[in-house]
């Protein structure tokens, strides 16, 4: 939905063959694909067992043509069990992410710097005759940077994940849609920030490596207290401190709301918050990662106790 998008010819195409023919696939470094017959191709991975190719997309990218496998998998994978340290996840824009254990993640410097390269070819751009090879040549450098860009935060992306689920057994994060978050107020710094596409390899990274992933309700999570769920109000965007007027719980206003995300995804789950602050520690902010390491050492995992 939404407006049809003017493409030019530098931008990302893709075509999919919904269906792959019967019989043989793959020989060696080709593939057969419907129409086209045999072509090589450089094998960046193998196809793992136990997974049958159900589709496959071309892309062309700056960088050139690319194959992209849709794999089913006839193998029945366990959901994730519910056990192990909580962690909630704020996303925001002035620190990239928040952890309910008080750890805050700066937005990437290396982005707005490519950023400031892009908008300077594109500048330049206009000064290029319509037509030119000259433009045509700056039109591809512009391509490829635009590329980089995405690979970059892409992979920056994946290591914030795999670093994030360090020591977690559940994670939660907010259900927000970014697509519509993006047009309001914060428009392009949204989009920059990537958050749609972070929240989905987050959900991939847990399932890899068998952390419990939710997404849970978004309304609110900086107007409350995490630890007497008092209502403490609108936050100005400059209030950076979350201090709670009833309880005196005073912390980094994106660790409470991480705090508030984690909270309710235990009370999704029906497990009461108190009874799991006990036996993981959750309140401290530092302390319960450094808890949840004991515990793991000492044989376990921190098994959650159910409320009964
Ligand atoms: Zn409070």
């Amino acid at each position: 939905m939404g407006f049809p998008r003017f493409k030019n010819k530098y931008r990302m195409r893709s075509f999919v063959y919904p269906q792959l023919g019967k019989g043989q696939l793959f020989k060696g470094n080709q593939i057969k694909l419907p129409q086209l017959g045999w072509m090589e191709y450089v094998k960046s991975r193998e196809i793992p067992d136990g997974f049958k190719v159900k589709q496959v997309r071309v892309v062309r990218k700056a960088s050139g043509y690319f194959l992209m496998l849709t794999l089913e998998c006839n193998v029945n994978v366990p959901d994730t069990v519910a056990s192990g340290h909580p962690r909630g996840i704020d996303l925001g824009l002035d620190k990239f992410a928040a952890t309910s254990d008080g750890e805050l993640v700066e937005r990437p410097r290396f982005l707005s710097t490519l950023h400031r390269k892009l908008k300077l070819l594109q500048r330049r751009l206009k000064k290029k005759q319509k037509g030119s090879n000259n433009r045509h040549k700056l039109n591809r450098k512009i391509a490829r940077l635009h590329q980089r860009i995405s690979d970059t935060r892409k992979d920056w992306h994946f290591k914030l994940a795999h670093k994030l689920v360090i020591d977690a057994g559940m994670m939660f994060v907010e259900d927000i849609d970014f697509r519509v978050w993006a047009k309001g107020m914060f428009c392009k710094h949204t989009l920059d920030a990537g958050f749609g596409q972070f929240v989905e390899i987050l959900k991939w990274v847990c399932w890899k490596r068998g952390v419990y992933f939710e997404k849970v309700s978004k309304d609110y999570t900086s107007q409350v207290c995490p630890q007497c769920d008092t209502h403490t109000g609108k936050k100005e965007l400059k209030d950076r401190i979350h201090s709670c007027p009833a309880c005196g719980y005073t912390t980094h206003r994106d660790v409470a709301a991480a705090q508030v995300i984690r909270n309710r995804g235990i009370n999704a789950l029906g497990r009461s918050v108190l009874e799991n602050a006990c036996g993981d520690g959750l309140t401290g902010a530092g302390d319960s990662l450094v808890k949840s390491r004991k515990s793991r050492k000492n044989g376990g995992e921190a098994r959650l106790k159910t409320a009964s």
